[in-house]
């Protein structure tokens, strides 16, 4: 697993995907550059989430708020008072780490085991394996299980009852540093993940500022705004997606988890006491629209949080099987009116809405789904990155993307750089390039060019060659099954439009 996960990082810096920031002075850690390739994967992802927030649903608008807010926000928020990770420190290796990410690591080690007993019977018993008989039957599964949920409890009542039983936690279970395994360790400590900054020249009149560590907030304080303006009538939702920035202390899982990150998140607005209905439409609707992505039913599950936030009355989330175990991809809350009340008590204006139907005014409640284009990003990329081995016996590097997310939909290439095929080959991209992203290769022989472009992603590959001359058709080749066919070069359009669509 450890090496799966150095190949996509590899993968994504040697093709154009992603860039440590700043490398020439040696990067600045957790914070990455999209590069080339990469941007335009994002992007892609972005817009089939927005596609299917604002363009799909008439009752869902879009807002792009600052990323610089009022402070007052914040202390309305509970990002000032609560908005911590908890801390400990190794005594002798000095590293610093999340105390709830070590005992959950911990506790996803024990799943492992009962996974692999649960692959192994799979194995054993073919056809006739009943898994949900053997989760409950099994005494070593039942055991692991038992065990791991039982650990995941005692973490969360430490997280809201006392930290130092999260200590304590993983003093029982022996964890140790994870780098030095050292089982030294401090008391845990809560440290606030929100970026400081200034507004104004001058000391005294400068305003202490916090970056966003959340955009949820920027819908929240335009939620009148966006619903008079837009004659929005409840069930309403505001989408919007926009950088957040969090001072994360563990931060070594790539684009997991970054210090600066973009979120895609959308707040439904429902009459109270239908929050709970609206809930659970949206945490279907949010694992059917992962499921459309094709990446494999098997990669997905809910996680339902028995232990809630102090704003919420039902959370769960969407976590994802990513290369170093399942973890949270997206959180679909039941915020309640916790937000909106806070925001009116904090700056004195009534954010109410008047029910036509009922005839009353109300602060509505609040369902939220939130994910992170960068854990989405990094879930579709990594789990289209495979070695597959070919029928001759060599192998090939393919990024199976979904094609709707591709970066590129399709190259053209000429047969060899002479008797006028780049030129047809170019005709071919000025034609294309208006609906689609489209690239032009013509550099070294034309197998070494479709491994290149099976490495980014590329659905199709176009090849000019002589016979095009003659009669206007070009060979057409498939990704995923590498299935060539000869087809018209009015028919392009039409082909790569069917598959790449979203
Ligand atoms: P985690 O428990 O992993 O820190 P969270 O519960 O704090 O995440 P939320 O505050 O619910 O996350 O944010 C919503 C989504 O934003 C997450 O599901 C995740 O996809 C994304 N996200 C949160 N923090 C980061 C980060 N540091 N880097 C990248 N994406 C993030």
């Amino acid at each position: 697993q450890e090496d799966i996960f150095k190949n996509v990082v590899s993968h994504a810096k040697e093709y154009g995907f992603i860039f440590p920031s700043s490398e020439v002075y040696d990067g600045l850690s957790a914070v990455y550059d999209y590069a080339q390739n990469g941007v335009e994967l994002k992007k892609n992802i972005r817009e089939y989430w927005w596609k299917s927030m604002v363009q799909m649903n008439e009752n869902i608008v879009g807002l792009d708020a600052a990323i610089l807010m009022h402070p007052t926000t914040w202390k309305a928020s509970g990002h000032v008072d609560a908005f911590n990770d908890p801390l400990i420190d190794n005594k002798d290796s000095k590293k610093r780490y999340r105390a709830d990410v070590l005992v959950e690591e911990f506790a996803e080690k024990i799943n492992q085991k009962a996974q692999k007993e649960i692959e192994k019977a799979k194995a054993r018993f073919g056809d006739a394996f009943n898994e949900e008989e053997f989760i409950t039957t099994n005494a070593r599964v039942v055991e692991y299980l038992s065990k791991r949920k039982e650990i995941l409890e005692r973490l969360a009542k430490g997280m809201t009852d006392d930290l130092q039983d999260v200590k304590a936690l993983i003093e029982e279970l022996g964890i140790a540093d994870p780098e030095t395994g050292s089982k030294n360790w401090t008391d845990v400590k809560q440290f606030n993940l929100m970026f400081g900054t200034k507004l104004g020249a001058s000391a005294e009149s400068a305003m202490d500022l916090y970056l966003r560590p959340e955009t949820a907030q920027g819908i929240f304080v335009n939620f009148l705004n966006v619903q008079k303006s837009g004659r929005m009538k409840v069930p309403f939702g505001i989408a919007q997606t926009g950088k957040a920035f969090r001072n994360e202390i563990v931060a070594r899982q790539f684009i997991f988890r970054m210090r600066e990150f973009e979120q895609m998140e959308m707040q439904f607005f429902v009459r109270p006491g239908e929050e709970m209905k609206w809930y659970h439409h949206w945490k279907d609707t949010r694992l059917k629209w992962h499921l459309s992505l094709g990446l494999g039913k098997e990669n997905y599950r809910f996680h339902d949080h028995e232990k809630l936030a102090h704003y919420a009355n039902a959370a769960a989330d969407i976590e994802f099987n990513f290369p170093f175990g399942f973890k949270e991809l997206e959180g679909i809350h039941s915020r309640t009116d916790f937000d909106l009340k806070a925001h009116e008590e904090y700056s004195g204006r009534k954010l109410q809405y008047f029910d036509p139907e009922l005839n009353e005014n109300y602060v509505p409640y609040v369902v939220e789904t939130s994910v992170g284009l960068d854990r989405m990003f990094l879930a579709v990329f990594a789990t289209s990155l495979k070695e597959e081995t070919l029928e001759d016996g060599s192998t090939r590097t393919v990024l199976e993307l979904p094609a709707v997310l591709a970066p590129t939909k399709a190259a053209v290439l000429p047969l060899v750089k002479k008797d006028g095929l780049p030129e047809i080959s170019r005709k071919i991209i000025e034609d294309l390039k208006w609906d689609f992203n489209v690239a032009y290769d013509e550099k070294d022989a034309v197998g070494r060019r479709y491994r290149r472009q099976d490495a980014l992603g590329t659905p199709f590959c176009i090849t000019v060659d002589h016979q095009t001359l003659e009669d206007e058709t070009v060979t057409i080749r498939h990704r995923d099954t590498m299935k060539q066919d000869r087809v018209k070069i009015t028919e392009l359009r039409g082909i790569i439009e069917n598959e790449v669509s979203m």
